[in-house]
């Protein structure tokens, strides 16, 4: 007797101590969830007032804003702070915190910790975008739920502390709210309704709202993009192993596997997109440096020792690159038809 009651404390015990499926369990936020809401219905109004009433210095002013608001989010965020893909002096780091702001997702810091959780736990139950899941959950589901218990304490032992080194990304986080209002919805909604003569309501229907559909949408896709653009169990076996690894497209798993690449392109491309594109510009201003990449040779290379070896495909495409790293010249960006 003694022994059921000892053993029926401990389960009863199980109102303190969650089980795992409580632990794993991810509630809304509802603070979110309203944004959203939000977001769809006005944003997508914000579309018929473009077309219908918007001035064109209102619609270049808030593309201008769209693009600066992606470029935060893909160079900023992804490529430079979540994965050190290059170094950036303090103006290009300033520049990239301000177009972070802009895209509206949250603080740089909080971003990238969940990416790199992302990236630690991909495919697997405590990834924030549940990959194994589907696109939708990756792209809007996931964003719209808060950590599972599991998940905080997963958060807790990815390692920020460059993050908490870098005085931009900390500056950031400490007045995230004041700059979000300012760059977030007093510059994109009172600039066309003090100097373009727009209304307040068409300010606001295309400065904020549907600034921010595009802007959250082309940002969420940095964690679900795979879906799109990776290798599917579905292909046929021509289109896929060789052609990912000699050209590095399939952009997904060339990223999950060398995410250091400055070149990997979010949206599919290698070598080719805007953000790329921008961080050369930044190195040739000498405001982005020591961009780092990873040339088709080494990948080859890496992949014959993998296969006459047997070991990790990872550990020998990186002991390829250590090889090459010196042949590679400092300004290899110049000339990426070489060294891409
Ligand atoms: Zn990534």
């Amino acid at each position: 007797m003694g022994g059921h009651a000892k053993t029926d404390a401990v389960n009863s015990g199980s109102k303190d101590a969650p089980t795992e499926a409580e632990f794993k369990k991810r509630d809304a936020n509802w603070p979110v969830v309203l944004f959203y809401i939000h977001v769809y219905i006005l944003g997508t109004y914000g579309i018929y007032v473009t077309f219908t009433s918007a001035s064109w210095p209102t619609i270049l002013f808030t593309a201008l804003l769209t693009l600066l608001g992606m470029l935060g989010v893909t160079v900023g965020v992804h490529r430079l702070w979540a994965h050190r893909t290059f170094t950036a002096t303090v103006p290009l780091r300033v520049f990239l915190m301000l177009c972070q702001t802009l895209a509206g997702q949250g603080t740089i810091y909080s971003r990238v910790q969940a990416h790199r959780l992302h990236h630690a736990k991909f495919q697997e139950d405590d990834d924030p975008y549940y990959s194994k899941q589907s696109f939708m959950y990756a792209q809007l589901h996931g964003n719209l739920l808060k950590y599972s218990r599991q998940q905080e304490q997963l958060l807790l032992t990815v390692d920020m502390s460059d993050m908490e080194n870098d005085g931009i990304v900390m500056f950031q986080k400490r007045y995230y709210v004041l700059l979000y209002i300012g760059l977030n919805v007093l510059l994109p909604v009172n600039t066309p309704f003090q100097y373009f003569g727009e209304t307040l309501g068409v300010s606001t229907f295309v400065g904020f709202w549907l600034r921010n559909l595009i802007v959250l949408n082309v940002g969420n896709l940095v964690n679900s993009a795979h879906f799109i653009w990776s290798i599917h169990k579905g292909f046929k076996p021509t289109d896929s192993n060789s052609i990912f690894f000699i050209t590095k497209s399939f952009w997904p798993q060339f990223h999950y596997l060398l995410p250091y690449d400055y070149q990997s392109g979010e949206f599919g491309d290698y070598a080719s997109g805007t953000g790329t594109t921008m961080i050369r510009i930044f190195a040739a201003l000498d405001m982005a440096k020591n961009l780092r990449t990873v040339s088709s040779v080494a990948v080859r290379n890496g992949l014959t020792l993998a296969v006459e070896t047997k070991r990790p495909i990872v550990e020998c495409i990186e002991e390829q690159v250590k090889l090459e790293q010196n042949a590679l010249p400092a300004n290899h960006y110049l000339n990426r038809e070489k060294f891409m």
